[in-house]
């Protein structure tokens, strides 16, 4: 049983527990499973942290509960919307870290990008995370507690029949096959139907490459997935995500093939893309492109380079952007581009920072905001 144990030593933490283990916790201590269903409701789909506020729990029940364990997930320190509708929401963590989520609303969907670690190992070159250096894995609650928190920020929703967030992506900061188990319990989690009833087919995880992890994953779950791939080719994939040195291109597309291959439905990767002027976006680059993607199920996304202090690289134009798809598009390629977003609140793809660092220009901000009470 994975149960993780709060600050206050003896408690546990339920906010993190998908439904097997609250069941197991409930039979633990010598309460019948249907509370795991009850409570699991109270926590996700009302967004209850006080146990007092769970009114078919027997007082007894209540009580002991409190006595044992907690609800307990990141803290908001700082929220903005941008002009378009973009969310923003800096969660800070036990110790001192903090992680970005972002929502992205449009139409009627809205797509959650939250984090699994803090910083990242992986070092792309490409990203501004991998440039702060690796923190730590975020538990299960902490995943959890982004799509609980965001929620909560929305004032006169009702929570179940609302649904301002529709679709979940592990696109935030960290690599999240890095920190498997944790992952894998908040994304039963968020698809369990007494929690976020998110669907596999709009719960992906978004991964660099890591092979063996990508092996293991139809044992856990069946939700869709994502590749970095970003060059195509291992020599110019050596340089722009150092992972392919582990696990080149061939080994990782024939990895993503079988995982695919073991789901139930036909469904089809996501590969990301991201263009970078000059670098990736000529037309033997396509075509090689083509070539390598021939007998995978998937789609393309293109992502314009954002470019950020210090990063080398440039972000090709408009016209280079659609000359790519097309060339992709012509190929027979399901291929979207996507828009930044966000962008007046630093919440566009490769912005994400988070705090792993004492002090930034942004946690001088936030610290700021925090002491004048501008933000919650
Ligand atoms: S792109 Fe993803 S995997 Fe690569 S360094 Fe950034 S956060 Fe890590």
């Amino acid at each position: 049983m994975n149960i993780e144990m709060t600050d206050q030593k003896a408690k546990v933490n339920l906010l993190g527990m998908p439904r097997h283990t609250l069941l197991n916790f409930f039979e633990s201590i010598g309460e019948k499973p249907f509370r795991a269903k009850q409570v699991m409701q109270w926590i996700h789909q009302y967004g209850v942290h006080d146990f007092d506020e769970m009114s078919n729990i027997s007082k007894v029940l209540r009580s002991k509960l409190k006595k044992i364990s907690v609800i307990s997930g990141p803290e908001i320190i700082y929220q903005d919307v941008s002009s378009d509708g973009t969310r923003k929401w800096v969660m800070k963590l036990p110790g001192g870290s903090s992680v970005e989520t972002v929502l992205i609303p449009e139409g009627n969907r809205g797509t959650l990008c939250i984090s699994s670690q803090v910083g990242c190992t992986l070092d792309c070159r490409f990203c501004s995370t991998g440039k702060q250096g690796f923190n730590r894995n975020l538990s299960s609650a902490e995943i959890v507690g982004q799509i609980w928190n965001a929620l909560a920020s929305f004032e006169d929703i009702d929570r179940v029949n609302d649904r301002p967030i529709t679709n979940v992506v592990f696109m935030g900061m960290g690599e999240p096959l890095f920190n498997f188990d944790n992952v894998m319990d908040a994304i039963s989690i968020m698809m369990d139907d007494f929690a976020y009833s998110i669907s596999k087919k709009r719960l992906t995880i978004s991964t660099a490459g890591v092979v063996p992890a990508i092996d293991r994953l139809g044992e856990f779950t069946d939700a869709s997935i994502a590749v970095s791939l970003h060059a195509p080719n291992d020599e110019l994939r050596n340089e722009l995500v150092p992972l392919n040195k582990k696990y080149p291109i061939k080994m990782l597309l024939s990895s993503v093939k079988q995982y695919l291959a073991q789901l139930s439905d036909k469904r089809k990767a996501t590969i990301e893309y991201i263009l970078i002027a000059g670098k990736n976006d000529r037309k033997n680059h396509a075509d090689e492109l083509i070539e390598l993607l021939r007998d995978l199920p998937c789609k393309i996304n293109l992502i314009p380079f954002n470019p950020f202090p210090g990063s080398g690289y440039k972000k090709p134009s408009n016209s280079e952007v659609k000359r790519f798809q097309d060339w992709l598009i012509y190929a027979g390629y399901i291929t979207t581009v996507r828009t930044t977003r966000g962008d007046d609140i630093d919440a566009a793809c490769g912005q994400l920072v988070g705090q792993v660092e004492d002090r930034t220009r942004r946690n001088e901000r936030y610290i700021k905001l925090h002491e004048q009470g501008s933000v919650s």
